[in-house]
């Protein structure tokens, strides 16, 4: 349903001397500011959020080593 495409050239950054990240929006061929971050990194502008939506959903969550060898244990 989506033609969005992310641009792995637009990864949030942090500018040296500057206290904040400079995170476009991540759709491949959009030149606005991320203004909504919806986590691991994805920042969206307004219109390209509901897309990017339906991107993180598909997007496996990479797992900590310390998560996978937690897992099955009792505590
Ligand atoms: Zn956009």
């Amino acid at each position: 349903m989506t033609d969005l495409t992310l641009d792995p050239a637009k990864q949030p950054r942090r500018k040296a001397g500057v206290p904040f990240v400079d995170h476009w929006c991540r759709a491949k061929g959009c030149d606005r500011w991320g203004s909504f971050g919806i986590g691991r990194g994805l920042w969206f502008c307004a219109d390209h959020l509901a897309a990017g939506r339906m991107i993180l959903e598909r997007v496996p969550v990479p797992q900590k080593q310390d998560e996978k060898q937690a897992q099955g244990r009792l505590i």
